[in-house]
């Protein structure tokens, strides 16, 4: 049989979800007050048929991944490492958190999610996600996978999608 088409393969379960906290920054002056989303995930491979499963890539390993991706970050305080208006000092116990050099909020340590973003909008959460699943995948072996995509809702109707090729 020719194959001339692709495939993809998607998961989005009700666990690939993340109720968490967070803030975002503007252009200028403005600063969001901290407030909460559920958030939800949604991911996509690309590639090549696995020649002796006849699939892209183990959905039940795909699964696993990105629900360790969403624990990690559920039930947390998103915090941007990057931005250069918030600054954030992890002391081991508490995280202070500016914003333009003025105090804004004390958090338990364990209540945080320090990420490497410079905001936590959706679309630096959606690359973030697709960074450390591809550094998974990657240590899971698929080879043959040729793009990730990745998308985060944190709303109904309101999400935004990050594509990067292998
Ligand atoms: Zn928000």
């Amino acid at each position: 049989m020719s194959r001339r088409g692709e495939f993809r393969v998607s998961v989005t379960k009700d666990y690939l979800v993340f109720a968490s906290a967070h803030f975002i920054t503007f252009a200028g002056h403005r600063c969001e007050g901290l407030h909460g989303h559920n958030y939800r995930a949604r991911v996509t491979v690309e590639g090549a048929l696995d020649e002796s499963a006849w699939f892209v890539f183990d959905f039940v390993i795909l699964k696993k991944i990105m629900r360790g991706l969403c624990d990690e970050i559920d039930h947390k305080v998103l915090l941007p490492l990057e931005n250069p208006k918030i600054q954030v000092v992890d002391d081991g116990e508490q995280v202070k958190v500016a914003y333009e050099g003025k105090p804004r909020y004390v958090f338990p340590t364990g209540d945080c999610a320090l990420l490497p973003i410079p905001n936590t909008t959706v679309e630096m959460l959606a690359e973030l996600l697709t960074n450390r699943l591809r550094a998974e995948i990657d240590k899971a072996g698929a080879a043959g996978l040729t793009a990730i995509e990745m998308e985060i809702e944190e709303n109904f109707g309101q999400s935004a999608v990050y594509r990067v090729v292998l």
